[in-house]
């Protein structure tokens, strides 16, 4: 099965792409990951991204196209793999789609991983370190105790307020961006949302049976 993955920045994508691979034997492609390592591993390919990044110019879909295609022709990778980061918007959804039913595969299910902005702002915002043992706390999930010297409020840190500013302006860019995708797989009936804000057994659960079923 081939899968997609969406999420906002601080969703918890990560975690929950890297359980699905694991349970399920799947191989994540996250693009952006696959472009550093041809540029470090000096490919042709990756000679040619490195100075197109160089340039200041944006790698272009034809480029990520041949990545993607470089993976998902190989046997190993036949029907197992995770889409992270990509498609970023229509153009490339449909190109994913051709690239696949050249190589007879299709995408079987798109996740999307729902939280609310409020959400991801108090795991920020709530967020503090002990600057003495390093445990970390979150003012409304998981608040630091009362009761120890360690871990008391004069060692406790807090990130700055444009932290929250970056993932504010960051969650808003991934909700513009990913609406029309989501739209377009809901349409073609391959889309389920989990919601994100469950405990995170509970989400690994959800998606266990959400591909049980699709796998039959
Ligand atoms: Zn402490």
């Amino acid at each position: 099965m081939n899968v997609i993955i969406f999420g906002p920045p601080g969703a918890g994508k990560g975690t929950q792409s890297k359980f699905i691979v694991n349970k399920f034997n799947l191989f994540q492609l996250s693009t952006g990951e696959f472009l550093r390592r041809e540029i470090k591993n000096k490919t042709d390919l990756g000679s040619k991204i490195s100075s197109i990044v160089n340039s200041g110019s944006l790698v272009s879909d034809e480029i990520v196209s041949n990545l993607i295609e470089k993976v998902i022709s190989k046997e190993e990778y036949k029907d197992r793999v995770i889409f992270d980061g990509y498609p970023r918007n229509l153009t490339q959804a449909k190109i994913l789609s051709n690239l696949l039913s050249k190589y007879n595969q299709k995408i079987d299910l798109v996740l999307k991983l729902s939280v609310k902005l409020e959400t991801i702002k108090k795991r920020i915002s709530g967020r503090s370190v002990c600057s003495l043992c390093g445990k970390i706390y979150n003012d409304y999930f998981n608040p630091p105790p009362k009761d120890k010297d360690c871990c008391s409020s004069k060692f406790l840190q807090k990130r700055g307020d444009d932290t929250l500013e970056v993932a504010t302006k960051r969650y808003e860019t991934y909700e513009k961006t990913t609406e029309p995708l989501i739209d377009y797989y809901d349409n073609l009936n391959l889309l389920k949302v989990v919601n994100g804000e469950s405990p995170i057994n509970q989400i690994y659960d959800e998606i266990t049976d959400i591909i049980r079923l699709i796998e039959g």
